[in-house]
């Protein structure tokens, strides 16, 4: 397993967030990472302290442009870490791609001649179940789901993961449910206590151990170009995506063992 794709309809719940410091995380020590931003908002791509004006050549130019997915790949700060941008055009993704044969499959046959560069590839995914998204899930070996916990989140995963089964049964295979992320927790709260056993009781060990706690840092080191490792190494935050990593990891191999 060496994809994972950072997957929830809901937006603003933590995906690019964990998305760019989880790809940051694995390209410490010797990995070669490649993260994909499939978001027209491009947050992901702000994040690493690309311009407004810089974004494309992007995975859209790929999609819609026959552009070689080659000439998308840019360097990040992190090393060992690349970065195919997303960009506007990928907003009208759904209606380009609605008469495209195999629309499903775009990003699956981009990526492949990518697959023996990198140790792991990351996708961030927009906020809705969009034709990216299924694409993301149709390339990746696995996806997690972030979730903020807040009125209505377990409603919201409850949905989200019977749509993805329902996406299954009409596409075949997809990436395999590796767990739920809990993120901006704010464990001061009473209503987040409450809705965190909630949503511990009803998935159990499908929710990852590490909580992502309510962090300053991460917020601000996107607007720096910084993962959390460059702007705040000491941080709550880092740590927590370090723990987040080495459960992502640990559940990647226990997968590829049951298969
Ligand atoms: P979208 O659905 O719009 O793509 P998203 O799910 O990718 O959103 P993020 O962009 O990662 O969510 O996070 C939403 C906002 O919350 C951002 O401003 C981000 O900096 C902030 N944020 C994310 N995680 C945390 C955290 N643990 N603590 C504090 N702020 C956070
Ligand atoms: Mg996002």
């Amino acid at each position: 397993m060496k994809t994972l794709a950072v997957v929830n309809s809901k937006g603003g719940v933590g995906k690019t967030t964990t998305a760019v410091n989880l790809s940051a995380r694995f390209a410490s020590g010797d990995a070669r990472v490649l993260i994909i931003d499939l978001d027209s908002q491009s947050s992901a791509s702000f994040s690493f302290g690309i311009g407004r004006q810089d974004l494309t050549p992007s995975i859209g130019n790929v999609f819609f442009d026959q552009v070689p997915i080659q000439e998308t790949v840019r360097r990040t700060s992190v090393n060992g870490l690349d970065l195919i941008t997303g960009s506007m055009e990928l907003a009208n993704a759904d209606v380009i791609m609605s008469n495209v044969k195999g629309r499903e499959n775009q990003l699956r046959y981009a990526v492949e001649s990518l697959l023996d560069e990198y140790t792991y590839i990351v996708f961030d995914c927009p906020p809705s179940l969009s034709i990216l998204t299924v694409n993301a899930l149709v390339t990746a070996d696995a996806f997690i789901v972030p979730v903020c916990p807040q009125y209505l989140a377990l409603e919201g995963v409850v949905t989200l993961l019977s749509a993805v089964e329902k996406t299954k049964e009409g596409i075949g295979k997809i990436a395999k449910f590796l767990g739920i992320l809990l993120t901006m927790v704010d464990r001061r709260s009473n209503a987040t206590e409450e809705l965190i056993h909630m949503i511990r009781n009803h998935y159990k060990n499908t929710v990852f151990n590490t909580e992502i706690g309510i962090s300053s840092a991460l917020a601000e080191a996107p607007g720096f170009g910084q993962s959390i490792y460059d702007y705040a190494p000491e941080s709550n935050g880092s740590k927590a995506y370090t723990d987040l990593t080495i459960e992502i990891l640990d559940r990647m191999l226990k997968k590829e063992e049951v298969n």
